[in-house]
């Protein structure tokens, strides 16, 4: 009978197990994906995924046509929808690939229950590593990431990227699909997102074409290019990753191969890459043995913490209105395109909860709502990374200093003036701390402080200072 291929965050063909496989027996494949609001205790979709999942599927839809099985689109409560499909198509197997996360294992659990009648496969398809598998010498989970990366770095990946399929066979009569449309996952009445399509081609093309422009252009440089937000030197493969439209291995493989090809590139700049992508494992690592990881502090002891409630505090920096240009310039980036660099990531979040001593959740949660890459585990333990309360921290008295990191990270402002032009025309020496520079030279550049520009909403010294003082009761 036909095999139905539930399709979730792996919206691709290329080395697709579950997809492969499916095809491999040769029997019908019906490709699905469920747009399933009511999952318990699953996040419901942030604005920026909503956009990123619409174009995605409609760059899916065409290729699973062109091999011979059309995708369906269902809403509703995922075991229902697959009970009901699985009845239509009289289907005998379900096919996956793993999802790691507690909430989606439960779910794929309950799906496995209300069909006793399917025989479910599920595949290794996500990790370079089973992030479920790896276990320090004692049997416990690793908090720390370096340990966890010298365990696995030793073996090889799981496995190779597998090719996709050649063709797919539909069944005898091809069920209903809904109309990508009437999901409404575009933005209703404000188009927030116009400007994503300018920086993104969401979809399986889009994610290979970058991967090769990468491994082409930036991979040689990697690790000083990664930390230069002026230019587009990291990968950017972060949505295509979280959603699947290109696999881990198949990133891993590309960029070896062309390492082995070019002699200009290092095997250290290939091994700083893997390394970033091992981030992800190790991130699902800790999610999977800390299933509260989203919502509760990892080290208790930040339970004490008193955090501030200022809500204009807040919108201030969701909206870019600090009066700190790197910090602006970031927010700014994240909003009109839906996506953030990484250092910049680093910047505002300690921003957050050391100068303006918010909690790390409200910034997730921000972050979770406009990022086209929100990513589940790698968001929340990154920020609880940030903001000192993770198990491999940045101690919390470390504070970053938005001036120096703007310094050294966008010494020639070309960031900053990309994302802030009200202040492009200032000269560097006056860029990153305007609120220092003279009643001349803000003339000059048409800036006028708390009229075309905000004032700094906090001097950092006194809100270095408050950090310090809140953390004493974290400390003892
Ligand atoms: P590259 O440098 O090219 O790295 C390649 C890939 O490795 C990335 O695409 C990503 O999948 C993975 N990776 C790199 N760094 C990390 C990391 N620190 N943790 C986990 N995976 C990593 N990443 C997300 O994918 N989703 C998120 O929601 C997310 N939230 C973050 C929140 C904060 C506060 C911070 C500090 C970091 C967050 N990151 C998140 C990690 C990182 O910033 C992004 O993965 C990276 O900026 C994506 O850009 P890139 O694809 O060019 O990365």
């Amino acid at each position: 009978g036909p095999i139905i291929v539930w399709l979730r965050n792996d919206l691709r063909l290329d080395d697709n197990p579950a997809l492969f496989h499916a095809a491999e027996t040769g029997r019908p494949v019906v490709p699905v994906v469920i747009h399933d609001e009511e999952g318990e205790h699953l996040r419901r979709l942030g604005g920026a995924h909503r956009w990123w999942l619409h174009r995605s599927l409609e760059a899916l839809a065409p290729r699973l046509q062109t091999l011979g099985s059309p995708l369906i689109l269902r809403r509703g409560q995922s075991a229902e929808v697959l009970v009901r499909l699985a009845q239509e198509v009289k289907a005998t197997s379900l096919y996956i690939n793993r999802r790691l996360e507690p909430p989606a294992v439960a779910q794929d659990d309950a799906v496995e229950k209300v069909l006793p009648n399917l025989s479910i496969a599920r595949f290794v398809a996500n990790f370079l590593h089973d992030p479920t598998a790896i276990l320090t010498g004692s049997g416990t989970f690793y908090k720390v990431f370096k340990p966890f990366r010298e365990k696995v770095e030793g073996g090889a990946p799981a496995r190779e990227p597998w090719d996709p399929p050649k063709k797919l066979k539909a069944p005898d009569r091809s069920p209903k699909s809904d109309e990508l449309a009437s999901w409404k996952l575009l933005p209703q009445t404000v188009d927030w997102a116009e400007g994503f399509g300018e920086h993104w081609k969401p979809g399986e093309e889009g994610a290979l074409e970058r991967l090769e422009e990468f491994c082409d252009r930036y991979l040689q440089d990697y690790k000083a290019g990664r930390d230069r937000p002026s230019e587009d030197a990291s990968s950017r493969l972060s949505p295509h990753l979280r959603w699947g439209e290109v696999s881990p291995f198949r990133v891993l493989h590309t960029a070896t191969k062309y390492a082995k090809r070019r002699a200009s590139i290092p095997q250290t700049e290939l091994a700083n890459f893997r390394s970033e992508l091992l981030w992800r494992d190790f991130n699902y690592h800790v999610l999977f043995h800390v299933p509260d990881l989203p919502s509760e502090n990892l080290n208790p002891k930040f339970d004490k913490m008193r955090w501030r409630k200022s809500k204009p505090e807040l919108k201030a920096w969701q909206r870019g209105k600090t009066g700190y240009p790197i910090i602006d310039a970031g927010m700014r980036q994240l909003w009109t395109t839906g996506w953030l660099h990484n250092r910049l990531r680093m910047i505002v979040a300690s921003f957050l909860t050391r100068d303006l001593l918010i909690d790390w959740r409200d910034g997730e949660a921000w972050f979770w709502d406009t990022l086209v890459d929100g990513d589940i585990a790698n968001n929340t333990a990154q920020w609880q990374w940030i903001a000192g309360t993770g198990a491999d921290a940045q101690p919390f008295f470390r504070i970053f200093n938005p001036v120096t990191q703007s310094e050294k990270f966008d010494p020639k402002g070309g960031y900053i003036r990309r994302y802030v032009p009200e202040l492009a025309k200032l000269p560097n020496d006056a860029l990153h701390a305007p609120w220092l520079a003279s009643d001349t030279v803000l003339a000059r550049a048409g800036v006028e402080l708390g009229k075309t520009y905000p004032k700094p909403i906090v001097d950092h010294g006194e809100a270095r200072a408050r950090a310090l003082k809140a953390y004493e009761v974290v400390k003892n």
